[in-house]
C-alpha cells in the first residue's frame, strides 16, 4: 500500500470516532481528525491525531475518510455543500460512514459522490467504544464492491467482522434491525429478571441459567454482567442514541409497510421512558425503568 493510501481522515471524534482514530494510528495509518468540539479535538490531538482546521483540508489529504457522527443530517451536512467533503475529496477516495444513519440519506450521498468518482459506503458498526478502541468492531456495509475493496485495509483495521451486506443503504437497514433487537432484548430481559425476583428466585441465579440455556442473547451474556449487574452503566452508548435507532427502525417499518406489533410496543416503551431517563444516561438504564404496576383487570 502506497504511503498516500495510508492517509485517513476521521470526522467526528466522539466516543466511537476517537477510538477508531486511535486504532488506525496504532495500525500505522496517518490520521487527521475533525470535530466541532474543541474538547474532543484536544483529546484526539493528545492521542496523536493531527487536527484539521476544516473539512476541505481534511478531504484533500485523505485517501479514505471515516465519518462517526450522531445523525443522518450531520452526515449530509458534512458531505454536501461548497465546504463539504464531496467538493474537496480526491477522485478515487472512499468515504466510510460508520454513523447509524438512514438508508435514504446514504443512497443520495452515494449518488452524489459517484458523480465525482468518490466512493461512499454506509458502514455502521456494532461493538461500542471498547470495540472501536480495540479494532474489533462488526461493520455492516452497503455500497459497491469496488469501493469496499478499495477501503478494505481501513475496514480491516477497525473491525474483525467486515460484512458487505448489499447495495447502498443495506448497511443502515441491517444496523437498525440489529439495534431494534438489542432494544427489545433489554426490555424482555429486564421483565424476565423482574418475574424471577417476584417469584422468589434471585435474578442472578436465573441469569446464570439463561446464559447456559436457549434464552440467552448478547444482552444476557454481555450487557447484564458487564454494565447492569456490576452497576457500572458506563457502556459509552446513550439512551438518546438508542432512542434514535428505535425511532429510525419504526420509521423504516412504516415506510416499507411492515406490521411489527412487538417492535411497536418496544418503540413505545423506549419513547415513554424519556420521562424518567434522560438522553445522556447509559442505554442499559432502560432495564431499571418500567411503566408501573400491573393494572388490575
Ligand atoms: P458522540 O456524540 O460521542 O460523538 C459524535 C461526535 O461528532 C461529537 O464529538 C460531536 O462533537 C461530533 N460532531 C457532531 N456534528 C459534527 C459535525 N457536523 N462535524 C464534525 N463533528 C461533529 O457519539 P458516538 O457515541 O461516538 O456515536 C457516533 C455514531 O456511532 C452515532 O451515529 C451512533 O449511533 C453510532 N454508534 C455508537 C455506538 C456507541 O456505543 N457509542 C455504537 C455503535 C454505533
Amino acid at each position: 500500500m502506497a504511503n498516500e493510501d495510508r492517509a485517513v481522515g476521521v470526522v467526528g471524534l466522539g466516543n466511537m470516532g476517537l477510538g477508531m482514530a486511535a486504532t488506525l494510528l496504532g495500525q500505522g495509518f496517518a490520521v487527521a481528525g475533525y470535530d466541532l468540539s474543541a474538547e474532543r479535538c484536544a483529546l484526539a490531538g493528545a492521542a496523536g491525531v493531527t487536527i484539521a482546521h476544516d473539512l476541505p483540508t481534511l478531504a484533500r489529504g485523505a485517501a479514505t475518510v471515516v465519518l462517526s457522527l450522531p445523525l443522518a443530517r450531520h452526515v449530509a451536512a458534512t458531505v454536501e455543500g461548497d465546504d463539504g467533503l464531496v467538493a474537496h475529496a480526491l477522485a478515487g477516495s472512499v468515504i466510510i460512514d460508520t454513523s447509524t444513519s438512514e438508508a435514504a440519506t446514504s443512497r443520495r450521498l452515494a449518488a452524489l459522490c459517484a458523480a465525482r468518482s468518490i466512493g461512499f459506503l454506509d458502514a455502521p458498526v456494532s461493538g461500542g467504544p471498547a470495540g472501536a478502541s480495540a479494532g474489533t468492531l462488526a461493520i455492516m456495509i452497503g455500497g459497491e464492491a469496488s469501493h469496499v475493496a478499495a477501503a478494505r485495509p481501513v475496514l480491516d483495521a477497525m473491525g474483525t467482522k467486515v460484512l458487505h451486506v448489499g447495495p447502498s443503504g443495506a448497511g443502515n437497514v441491517a444496523k437498525l434491525v440489529n439495534n431494534l433487537l438489542v432494544a427489545s432484548h433489554l426490555l424482555t430481559m429486564s421483565e424476565a429478571m423482574r418475574l424471577s425476583e417476584a417469584a422468589g428466585v434471585p435474578a442472578a441465579d436465573v441469569l446464570m441459567v439463561v446464559n447456559a440455556a436457549s434464552g440467552r442473547s448478547a444482552v444476557s451474556e454481555v450487557n447484564y454482567p458487564r454494565w447492569i449487574e456490576s452497576g457500572g452503566f458506563d457502556s459509552g452508548f446513550t439512551m438518546g442514541l438508542m432512542r434514535k435507532d428505535v425511532g429510525l427502525a419504526a420509521a423504516l417499518a412504516a415506510e416499507v409497510g411492515a406490521n411489527l406489533p412487538m417492535s411497536e410496543l418496544a418503540a413505545r416503551l423506549w419513547s415513554e421512558s424519556a420521562v424518567g431517563l434522560a438522553d445522556g444516561e447509559d442505554f442499559n438504564r432502560i432495564t431499571q425503568w418500567h411503566p408501573g404496576p400491573r393494572s388490575s383487570s
